[in-house]
């Protein structure tokens, strides 16, 4: 399947209104760049390998253009080899991560201050929670999502993650894994419970995601 913008707006345009309806969150799409790279691009501004790189499935983007405008940006690999299936999955993550973006803005900033945090004092045990608490919830929850709307929507058989375990190395997909692993053993999918994490204070999330 060869991935062309067209088909990026096409497939978002499908699949925000399931993301909506999965985590009760608006997506409010309205205004988004698609931006499709290429390996050697992803491979410098992520400072990996361009084998890895050709690999790379989707990043969301969410900048301050000017205060309290959001530029948007869907970024995908010109050559990335996959199914339509697949596809669907990848999109239902970065609209989910559009949708945490949109309703809590303050996620972008937190993340962003925890990360300057760290560049400053990286062995500091307690910033180091925090941020891996936030990553949990915000990949997590997107990985939560995007694997509910798959088994009813758009079904694959085998393990969707198999293939990119081995290439990221499991500890650069434990974030996602083990987020969503806790969201259903602690709120068995409950979005009620899940979305009151998203306006939680940081400490409550380090209590929930320390395990
Ligand atoms: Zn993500």
């Amino acid at each position: 399947m060869k991935i062309t913008k067209d088909l990026v707006r096409k497939t978002i345009k499908k699949i925000a209104p399931l993301v909506e309806k999965e985590s009760q969150l608006k997506t409010n799409l309205k205004r988004y760049n698609v931006i499709l790279t290429t390996p050697e691009e992803i491979a410098s501004a992520r400072n990996i390998s361009i084998s890895l790189a050709e690999n790379f499935t989707g990043s969301y983007k969410v900048d301050f253009e000017k205060s309290l405008i959001f530029n948007r940006r869907f970024i995908f690999p010109k050559n990335f080899n996959c199914i339509t299936k697949t596809f669907k999955m990848m999109i239902s993550h970065e609209v989910m991560h559009n949708a945490q973006f949109e309703i809590f803005p303050y996620l972008i900033t937190l993340t962003s201050n925890l990360k300057k945090a760290l560049k400053t004092n990286p062995n500091d045990e307690n910033l180091k929670k925090e941020k891996k608490s936030l990553d949990y919830l915000i990949e997590g929850d997107a990985r939560l999502v995007e694997n509910n709307l798959s088994k009813r929507y758009f079904s694959i058989q085998g393990d969707y993650f198999a293939k990119l375990k081995s290439i990221f190395g499991e500890e650069k997909d434990s974030v996602y894994t083990a987020g969503e692993r806790i969201l259903r053993d602690k709120f068995k999918g409950n979005r009620k419970d899940i979305n009151e994490l998203y306006t939680a204070p940081i400490e409550e999330l380090v209590k929930i995601f320390s395990c």
